[in-house]
């Protein structure tokens, strides 16, 4: 089986006022023991297949990774290498919070094995930075940046966010200059969403979170793609642009619902056998997860096993979320064409509509479509 691998690291500095990740504040958290279930669990799963693994990707997200010193995350890499056998020329990537590093961390990373950084700037404004509960300042996150390219990072992506409270389309135009000046080799543009039970979903519900318009989201989103290709990135999901050659390999195992492995508290897994799939997720809490990991056994819950119908669904809205477009003939040759009847007939309508185009065996979303995917993705489902 060929899977990618993730390792999920559920805690950060502090919270972000937006955040609804499966992440807790790293006070009192113990980090070395955390490593020790994570490497304990990929004993036990790879234990428990029947079949080789290899690995074409190695992701660490959180919550902070970076908060794992170099030895720590090198231990991960080493085990990764021995019981799935990561290939010799992976991508491995690291989520790296900007307030955290160092120089001699950067370094200790890239020896260890790590060749790609994700970096959360989110923004190159003080106040928004702060209205958003991050833990860095702007400084740090260029720092951050240039120290990442003098321990020898070649491939690095930075995030940005945009729809921030009170932040104009000339500031998030600005943003994205200055974050195409630093030419990182990929960026993740994402409108800020308000998640249930988060403060900012507080702030939200009485009135006190003044958030840009629709309309002014809309323009957002289009002067996103529009200074990202002009700056010579792809546009080649919905949120992510990359210079040639360095898309990242791991999301876009998702995207064609390629197995993944995850580890760690609250971690998704995904086994694709059949072309159906089988889904599951680890505990969440930490505590909760190392205590059966102590005891031997895997915290596997919400197991889910699709059916034919699900698979199908997923196929297209999964994959049209890829910008090249989505090759039906491979889809055809698995499932028949009884069995996407009905997503063929949405795509015949959205068509019409002039929301997807056709390319020989592809289907793509039209470019007016790119900012209501997510109203053309639920006609899949
Ligand atoms: S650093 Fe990331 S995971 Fe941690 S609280 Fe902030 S947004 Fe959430």
């Amino acid at each position: 089986m060929r899977a990618g691998l993730y390792i999920h690291f559920p805690f950060c500095l502090k919270k972000c006022l937006y955040c609804d990740f499966n992440s807790a504040p790293l006070a009192g958290g113990d980090v070395d023991g955390y490593v020790e279930s994570l490497l304990r669990e990929m004993e036990l799963r790879g234990a428990a297949l029947a079949e080789e693994v290899t690995a074409p990707t190695l992701y660490f997200g959180g919550g902070t990774p970076s908060l794992m010193g170099p030895e720590l995350v090198g231990r991960v890499i080493d085990e990764a290498a021995k019981r799935f056998h990561l290939e010799a020329d992976a991508e491995v990537t690291l989520e790296a919070n900007p307030g955290t590093l160092t120089p001699q961390r950067l370094s200790g990373y890239r020896a260890a094995g790590v060749n790609r950084l994700s970096l959360g700037f989110q923004s190159f404004e003080e106040r928004l930075l702060q209205r958003l509960g991050r833990v860095h300042t702007v400084r740090e996150a260029l720092d951050a940046f240039d120290q990442a390219r003098r321990a020898g990072f070649d491939n690095i992506g930075i995030d940005l966010m945009h729809s921030l409270p009170e932040q104009t389309l000339s500031q998030w135009r600005e943003a994205l200059a200055q974050g195409i000046a630093l030419a990182p080799e990929h960026v993740s543009a994402y409108a800020l969403s308000v998640e249930e039970g988060t403060p900012f979903s507080r702030l939200y519900q009485d009135d006190a979170l003044p958030l840009p318009g629709e309309e002014e989201g809309a323009l957002m989103f289009e002067a996103t793609h529009e200074l990202l290709t002009d700056g010579g990135y792809l546009h080649y999901e919905i949120s992510n642009f990359a210079r040639p050659g360095r898309f990242s390999r791991h999301n876009g195992s998702y995207w064609r619902r390629e197995s993944y492995l995850g580890f760690g508290a609250g971690a998704h897994s995904f086994r694709n056998a059949d072309g159906l799939g089988r889904r599951w997720k680890n505990a969440c809490d930490p505590g909760e997860y190392r205590d059966s990991i102590a005891a031997g056994a895997i915290p596997e819950q919400d197991v889910e096993l699709l059916t034919l119908e699900e698979a199908v669904s997923e196929s297209f809205f999964l994959g049209l979320r890829v910008l090249s477009g989505l090759d039906l003939a491979p889809l055809l040759a698995r499932y028949g064409k009884e069995a996407l009847e009905r997503q063929l007939a949405e795509v015949a309508r959205l068509e019409r509509e002039g929301m997807l185009v056709r390319e020989g065996s592809s289907v793509r979303l039209a470019p007016r479509a790119v900012i209501v995917a997510n109203s053309i993705f639920s006609r899949f489902l």
